[in-house]
């Protein structure tokens, strides 16, 4: 499994139709200060299930839309598909190509597709459970973030460890089943 592309439209400061492709292995994105290469970032995490403004680095959740320039309006949505090679079967679902795409709208509301039918976030988040990938995953790491992990309580530092190794969803089932 790989990410085999990614097309921001309208996301941050994306406002046309943007696609970058990426080939097995590792994938640099070079450029000044300011030219997008966080943004892309976000723009995968945003696809993936994403919920928080802060992880996004805005303030709320509307800070994706493009908000204009000098020379060209606002936008009225953001959408971002992430295309993900699946030839080794990795997701659970009988498709060799896997897309995933996110639109948001200026008043909240989103829309996801898996394969361009019509998903909900739990459909997704289902689909990646034992990827290795998706929200609350410690897949995309931050500025800062490896002296978190160094720096933690052992028992938090446990944490990343069983949330890398796909233990962490058995558990928290685990937890809800002894609730009940
Ligand atoms: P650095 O090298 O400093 O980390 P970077 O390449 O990671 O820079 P980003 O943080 O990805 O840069 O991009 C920042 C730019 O994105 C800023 O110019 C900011 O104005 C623009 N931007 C962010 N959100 C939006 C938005 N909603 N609409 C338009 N532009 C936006
Ligand atoms: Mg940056």
């Amino acid at each position: 499994m790989h990410l085999k592309s990614l097309t921001l439209r309208g996301f941050k400061s994306f406002a046309s139709a943007t696609t970058l492709r990426f080939e097995p292995g590792i994938t640099a994105v070079v450029g000044p200060n300011g030219s997008g290469k966080s943004n892309v970032v976000d723009a995968i995490a945003w696809v993936l299930g994403e919920q928080g403004a802060k992880a996004l680095r805005g303030g709320k959740m509307e800070d994706v839309i493009f908000a204009g320039t000098a020379g060209r309006p606002p936008l009225g949505r953001a959408e971002v598909t992430l295309t993900i090679d699946n030839n080794d079967g990795a997701l659970p679902i009988e498709f060799a190509e896997v897309s995933i795409t996110r639109r948001m709208f200026r008043e909240g509301s989103s829309e996801y597709e898996i394969n361009g039918e019509s998903a909900r976030l739990l459909d997704i988040q289902e689909l990646l459970s034992d990827s290795g990938i998706g929200r609350e995953m410690h897949v995309i790491v931050g500025q800062g973030q490896l002296d978190a992990v160094l720096q933690a309580r052992p028992e938090d530092r446990r944490g990343f460890i069983e949330e890398a190794a796909g233990v962490l969803k058995h558990r928290k089932r685990k937890e809800k089943a002894l609730r009940k």
